[in-house]
């Protein structure tokens, strides 16, 4: 078949792999003129991993592992532990942080030459009769047998087949980066998150002497501070790690990130069109799952293409990654990681084991994996 998939995204780019591998003829359309280099860093999970290595791309070199996570409150106290050598022993597939940069560079670096477009942004897309045909900003109109709208939180894919889906934003914002700032954190496989009234702040290594750092914030910044400064006296209170992170920390290195949440229907798209990734369903980063929902994405589509005729392949792939998301969705919506436990809570964490802490977070990506489950369309 011939397939636009529009964005050259995580997702975009993880479905090329495997459309191109089966034989498909893939054109991805990108609006912006060169590969992102920005975006920091994304954690991605066993379940994505998998998801990708299905999809022939191994991601086990890139970024750096993370063997142990580990959460403090303000004060530095641990109250518990993750180990994620746990997860790997019991899916295969590590956890790692990754730069969203290399992770798109090994995307992309597989697919024929001419297969992204850079420079071309999608203005809407039709779905009359057999196939459908995406219409560019500058007034181009291309057919195809299927597009795929792996645009991203404000999709334009999206727009179009689902008429004003936008996102509601739920208050939080992440302000986030990726620096070379505190080698001891930089090296080794230990991630931390640190949470307290002010917020959550993460640090995480990401390879190569790099540092995923941000800080999940309940409102905006007053207007007219500078963020950095704001942070230093919202975060006063934390212990090291965080008051050492905030004291080398320039306005240049941190970005801003709302939380979007989509509604997530039951079918996504309409006709010979379908979307994928953030475009279908953006929710807050707190389970660190998007980029995994979008990899997950693309190893549920390529399977339905598989299997079935357009359009019955894409209404069976939304149904049942539509019913995965939903549970991640409405978790990381509530942004509970993102809160102070409560002292039941706290009780809880301190009475179980790395072990079976581990567990848990096995359980919670299980219920949103299709990968893992191997789910049948
Ligand atoms: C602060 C923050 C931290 C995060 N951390 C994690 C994490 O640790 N783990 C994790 O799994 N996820 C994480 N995420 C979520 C993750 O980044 C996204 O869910 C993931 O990138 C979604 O992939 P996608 O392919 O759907 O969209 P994107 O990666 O956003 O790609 C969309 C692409 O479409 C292009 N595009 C947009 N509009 C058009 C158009 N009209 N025409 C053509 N091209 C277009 C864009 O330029 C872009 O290249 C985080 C997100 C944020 C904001």
């Amino acid at each position: 078949m011939d397939i636009l998939i529009v964005g050259a995204g995580v997702g975009g780019l993880a479905l090329a792999n495997g459309l191109v591998t089966d034989g498909h003829q893939v054109r991805v359309f990108e609006r912006a003129d060169a590969p992102r280099t920005d975006g920091a860093a994304v954690t991605i999970f066993s379940n994505g991993a998998a998801a990708a290595a299905g999809l022939g791309v191994s991601l086990d070199d890139l970024g750096a592992a993370i063997d142990t996570l580990g959460f403090f409150d303000a004060d530095g106290r641990a109250f518990a532990h993750a180990d994620m050598t746990l997860l790997r022993r019991w899916t295969g597939y590590r956890v790692a942080t990754i730069p969203r940069a290399s992770l798109l560079r090994r995307l992309a670096a597989g697919l024929p030459a001419e297969t992204i477009n850079y420079g071309r942004q999608v203005h809407t897309v039709e779905t009359a009769g057999s196939g459908a045909a995406v219409v560019t900003a500058d007034g181009v109109r291309e057919e195809a047998a299927l597009v795929v709208g792996a645009d991203g939180v404000r999709s334009a894919v999206r727009r179009a087949l689902l008429g004003s889906a936008e996102p509601t934003f739920n208050g939080w914002v992440s302000w986030q980066g990726l620096t070379v700032a505190m080698p001891e954190l930089a090296a080794g496989a230990y991630a931390r998150c640190v949470v307290g009234e002010a917020g959550l702040c993460g640090l995480m290594p990401a390879g190569g002497g790099l540092v995923q750092w941000w800080f999940d914030v309940d409102g905006p910044v007053p207007a007219g501070r500078p963020v950095i400064g704001w942070l230093r006296e919202r975060f006063a209170s934390y212990a090291d790690p965080v008051r050492k992170l905030l004291d080398v920390l320039t306005e240049a290195d941190v970005h801003a990130f709302r939380h979007a949440v989509h509604q997530i229907p039951s079918a996504w798209g309409a006709g010979c069109a379908t979307l994928l990734g953030d475009a279908a369903h953006a929710f807050p980063p707190s389970q660190a799952q998007g980029a995994n929902q979008a990899l997950e994405d693309a190893w549920t589509l390529r399977r339905a293409l598989s299997a079935f005729p357009v359009p019955d392949a894409l209404r069976r792939y939304e149904r049942v990654r539509a019913r995965r998301v939903r549970r991640i969705s409405s978790l990381a919506a509530s942004e509970v990681t993102n809160k102070p436990p409560t002292s039941a809570g706290r009780l809880a964490a301190h009475l179980i084991s790395p072990a079976m802490f581990t567990r848990l977070q096995l359980i919670t990506i299980k219920r949103c994996s299709s990968v893992l489950n191997h789910d049948r369309l």
